[in-house]
């Protein structure tokens, strides 16, 4: 059976959807595994460390992924109208696995299930104990709260740690997260390690102690709102405007001294809660910084642009949109992992090829589309509650730039 790991081709995605070391695994199960020349090279793994685990270069990303069984990516791939069309080399009834942003890309998901490509969605995996280690929400966002620190550190003309000398002492910096989920505890924990006093709110009650526990301070909106907030599967819901009329008087207090804020509010499927609104940006510290992870679902900051680093009423606001591939090879190497991981347990060992549990509650969870059905329960509520999207555009018209990028050029 044949695994191929073709070069992602969107804008800014510097991972790559294995390692030299899920290659040797994927090796050790049996599979011939297929690796697109150049497709670690943003992530610092080279050809031929590809080629010492056991993988063969694929010349183009047509030769890489033509005849796969298997496809294991970061990214959805470019369909007709974004700039390329990957889909076209994919053989019919292939299956996929990677991070789809299936809730909110339904032309992508409609391309899949016409092409008949089995297709799973990582980032629908279920929050339970078992699929820990297929999380990729969680491996991402947690090297996307580090790094969220690590920027707005290196932006921003002040020191984190309080420094005591002859010439003067430097106060340690304030840093005020909003979200206290994956990436927010590890923003709290990294501003912490630089010396910096760290506040930081969430909607869900449970994240105080978790807060706590990593040296911040806890900041309070309403307790008794917050008592509603959680979903069973552990995410928060949309709050009432009350709430964030609230949240603006409480917090906003905090905003005003902040030297740092790192936002990563976000809700499931939906566009991300604005939080900071242009004119709470006018009153905080000239040559403080905002690192909004949400930007990519509209931004928790009613200023922020989407990559991009802006400047306004002196403050610095960074939207990168895709903060894992600011930290390419260690994001890469558990993105790889997570595949693995969610691939390995459906790996028949007597014929070695994939054997998929259909009854297994993370295949369930992740499988959006099936023998050219489209299966996942979300996405069929979805597709009911919504109209018809226009009809795709037929394949001689397809624009030349499309043909281009899928086949060369990122
Ligand atoms: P997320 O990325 O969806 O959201 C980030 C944070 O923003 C969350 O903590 C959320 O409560 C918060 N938020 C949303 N709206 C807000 C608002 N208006 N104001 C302030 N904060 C707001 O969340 P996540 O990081 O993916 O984590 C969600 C939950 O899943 C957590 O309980 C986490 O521990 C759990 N989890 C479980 C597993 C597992 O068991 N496999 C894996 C990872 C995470």
């Amino acid at each position: 059976m044949k695994i191929a790991i073709p070069k992602e081709r969107r804008e800014g995605e510097l991972r790559v959807g294995a390692s030299p070391d899920t290659v040797k695994k994927l090796v050790g199960l049996g599979f011939d595994v297929v690796v697109e020349t150049g497709a670690g090279e943003g992530a610092a793994f080279t050809d031929d460390a590809f080629k010492t685990a056991g993988a063969t270069i694929g010349g183009s990303a047509a030769d890489t992924v033509k005849d796969a069984d298997v496809i294991l990516k970061v990214q959805r791939p470019l369909v007709r109208g974004e700039g390329g069309d990957e889909l076209a080399n994919y053989k019919e009834g292939a299956v996929l696995v990677c991070q789809m942003q299936a809730l909110t890309q339904r032309k992508c998901v409609e391309a899949l299930a016409k092409k008949k490509i089995t297709a799973f969605a990582m980032e629908l995996m279920p929050r339970i104990t078992r699929a820990q280690s297929m999380d990729i929400l969680s491996s991402q966002n947690n090297l996307a709260g580090y790094k969220a620190v690590i920027d707005g550190a290196s932006t921003f003309n002040r020191a984190m740690p309080m420094m005591m000398t002859a010439a003067g002492t430097v106060p340690p910096a304030r840093v005020l997260v909003f979200g206290a989920g994956v990436a927010g505890l590890q923003a709290v924990a990294t501003a912490k390690r630089l010396g910096a006093v760290v506040f930081a709110t969430d909607v869900r009650p449970a994240t105080k102690e978790q807060v706590q526990s990593l040296g911040g301070k806890f900041v309070v909106v309403d307790e008794e709102m917050e008592k509603e907030a959680e979903t069973a599967g552990g995410y928060a819901k949309e709050m009432p405007p009350q709430y964030f009329e609230k949240q603006k008087k409480i917090v906003g207090e905090h905003l005003t001294k902040a030297d740092m804020v790192i936002t990563t509010a976000l809700i499931p499927g939906k566009k991300a809660p604005t939080l900071i609104t242009e004119e709470q940006v006018k009153t905080m510290k000239p040559g403080s910084v905002i690192v909004d992870l949400a930007a990519e679902t509209g931004g928790n900051c009613e200023a922020t642009e989407p990559d991009k680093v802006v400047t306004k009423h002196g403050v610095i606001i960074i939207g990168h949109t895709n903060m894992a591939s600011r930290v390419a090879s260690d994001a890469s190497m558990m993105f790889a992992k997570n595949l693995l991981n969610f691939v390995t347990p459906h790996v028949d060992k007597e014929s070695k090829a994939l054997k998929i549990d259909w009854d297994d509650e993370l295949i369930k969870g992740t499988c959006v589309t099936r023998d050219g059905e489209v299966v996942h329960p979300m996405l069929k509520d979805q597709a009911a509650a919504t109209p018809e999207p226009k009809p795709e555009p037929k394949a001689d018209e397809t624009p030349a730039e499309d043909k281009d990028k899928s086949e060369g050029g990122a």
